[in-house]
């Protein structure tokens, strides 16, 4: 690994793609850090305030956004999310990978603001199937549901904005295909000029 400084990954999958299970086997690699995003959405049965999400008011989440606290944020189904700026950068400079798993808007916010970020954008295998696993998953009410389908099908329709797509059919392949982009990305001229360097001197 010839670089110093961590990545900056987006990371985008509508709802029910699997996208919290792949992470959480992303996330079993110290080199990866997730950030904490901040939301007004209420939080589910076992989330945890501070670890899956800051969870704010309306009027807590506007303050943030009035004080330049938020990198980016966006509404999604009629709630706030966003990035806050501190939990990217300090963890970037201590080497880190950090992802950001945030939807379309938000990741076209960070496409104009950093350049040095990789965008990542998972698929289900149909729209069918991701309709299935949200059902599976029974933590949402019908309504919610259909708004989350119809939010994925909008979704998909960015998806080809992303530098990379990953099918999260099988985890276990997801989970590989993510890891061969990382190593591929840590391998570009671009973040070897510095390593050449030391090469050439010690010849
Ligand atoms: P959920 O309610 O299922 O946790 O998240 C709903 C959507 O909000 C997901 O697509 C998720 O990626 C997105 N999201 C989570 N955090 C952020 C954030 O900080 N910024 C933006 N733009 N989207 C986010």
């Amino acid at each position: 690994m010839i670089m110093n400084k961590g990545r900056l990954i987006v990371f985008s999958a509508p709802s029910g793609c699997g996208k919290g299970t792949m992470l959480a086997e992303i996330l079993k690699d110290d080199n990866f850090y997730c950030s904490v995003s901040a939301t007004t959405r209420a939080p589910r049965e076992g989330e945890i305030d501070g670890v899956n999400y800051h969870f704010l008011t309306r009027e807590q989440f506007e303050k943030n956004i009035e004080n330049g606290r938020m990198l980016e944020y966006a509404c999604y189904c009629d709630n706030y999310y966003g990035t806050l700026a501190d939990e990217v950068d300090s963890k970037l400079e201590q080497g880190k990978n950090v992802i950001l798993e945030i939807e379309v808007q938000g990741a076209m916010k960070i496409r104009e603001l950093r350049p040095d970020a990789m965008f990542v954008f998972i698929v289900p295998p149909s729209i069918g199937e991701l309709e299935r696993r949200l059902r599976k998953r029974g933590t949402e009410t019908d309504e919610i549901i259909a708004k989350r389908v119809a939010a994925a099908a909008n979704e998909l329709t960015y998806a080809q904005k992303y530098d990379y797509i990953i099918v999260n059919d099988a985890l276990e392949d997801a989970v590989s295909d993510f890891r061969a982009v990382i190593k591929a990305e840590s391998l570009k001229t671009e973040y070897a000029a510095e390593f050449l360097d030391g090469v050439m001197k010690n010849a």
